[in-house]
């Protein structure tokens, strides 16, 4: 799929995505809520249901160790998906590469464990924080 509108979407959904992908790093539900209020969404609950829905799509991801969900920008995705967390300016950038993937599954395989779904989050400094850090 191309386009990077999705018909199918409720409207709440497209309205939770435009306010991840402008936002740019993770985004509580709460603060999407805020975000959101002045375009006439003000319960938890629609954020939530538009979230599952867009995590389900794997439009959206939720980066669990901070209970926080980002936009994906990834269209083509494997099961299993890591994102490495700046602990200094809170950006996350989200990362895949094959070779975990096939680590992950051969971990599971001779655990003789059924793996369904794996994240990965590094904890860590970005790029552009260090170069800030080593100009100080
Ligand atoms: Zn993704
Ligand atoms: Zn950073």
């Amino acid at each position: 799929m191309a386009s990077q509108h999705n018909p199918n979407l409720s409207k709440n959904a497209s309205l939770v995505h435009a306010f991840l992908a402008r936002h740019g790093s993770p985004a509580s539900a709460y603060e999407i809520l805020d975000g959101l209020r002045d375009k006439g969404i003000s319960a938890p609950p629609t954020i939530y249901r538009a979230l599952d829905q867009l995590v389900a799509r794997g439009l959206a991801h939720r980066v669990e160790s901070l209970n926080a969900f980002v936009a994906c920008d990834h269209p083509a995705h494997d099961d299993a998906n890591g994102f490495a967390i700046c602990e200094d300016c809170g950006s996350v950038q989200e990362f895949m590469d094959p070779k975990v993937v096939s680590a992950l599954n051969a971990l599971a395989k001779a655990q003789d464990f059924d793996l369904r779904h794996a994240t990965i989050e590094l904890a860590g400094q970005c790029a552009a924080c260090r170069v800030e850090a080593s100009h100080v």
